[in-house]
């Protein structure tokens, strides 16, 4: 793997993506490309970002063991999955029925059981299970939805794809301050839209 040649320096980064079967995660047909350098079609018309990207956005989220994260966007689940092996506990949302279905099948097979899941509109958070330490958004939005900001902690960290012109994004790190909220640009990003409500059936997008 290149992860180390590209930079990704945090050992319990490397070792969660190193444990993490990213073959499980990608379809059938693309099971020989699945540890290429590039994000590969999962159903519903969704991505599974490229290991690069799993392994920056992980690294600059600045988990712990003892973090609770919320991930909005679990697509094949690979993101979590890396997630569940540094955190106490992940809150994964995709609006998706059928993605979710998939991923869930992946966590138990995979034995993972710190992480919960739920269908429906990333935009509103996890109001219940609030607030948390770490927030990942793994599609892309205009801004940080309000509500994601209200259920980061003091002194939490959101990792976000944010839109910045036609066709680019960029990756941006919120932290809550006491007095406000900070935010750093990081690198630019290519991800899917984060959309409003939840996907219908059959449906693409
Ligand atoms: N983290 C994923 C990749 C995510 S692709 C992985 O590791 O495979 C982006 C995902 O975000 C898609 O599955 C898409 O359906 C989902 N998504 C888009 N908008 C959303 C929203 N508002 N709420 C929840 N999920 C959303």
């Amino acid at each position: 793997m290149t992860l180390r040649r590209h930079g990704i320096r945090d050992t319990r980064v490397l070792q969660a993506m190193e444990e993490t079967p990213r073959e499980m995660f990608v379809e059938a047909a693309f099971r020989d490309q699945a540890w290429a350098d590039t994000a590969l079609p999962i159903a519903c018309g969704q991505t599974i970002s490229q290991p690069y990207i799993v392994a920056y956005m992980t690294e600059q989220l600045e988990v712990t063991p003892t973090s609770r994260v919320l991930e909005v966007g679990t697509g094949s689940g690979y993101q979590a999955a890396v997630l569940a092996r540094l955190a106490r506990r992940v809150y994964t949302i995709e609006r998706h029925r059928d993605l979710l279905e998939q991923a869930k099948r992946r966590f138990a097979a995979l034995r993972l059981s710190n992480i919960e899941t739920r269908v429906g509109d990333g935009h509103r958070g996890w109001p219940e299970a609030a607030p948390f330490d770490r927030i990942i958004v793994t599609a892309a939005a205009a801004h940080p939805p309000a509500a994601l900001l209200d259920q980061l902690a003091e002194d939490g960290v959101m990792v976000i794809p944010l839109d910045a012109g036609a066709m680019h994004q960029e990756l941006v790190r919120i932290r809550r301050t006491p007095g406000g909220f900070s935010r750093e640009r990081l690198i630019p990003v290519r991800f899917v839209p984060m959309l409003k409500g939840v996907g219908r059936r059959g449906k693409r997008g």
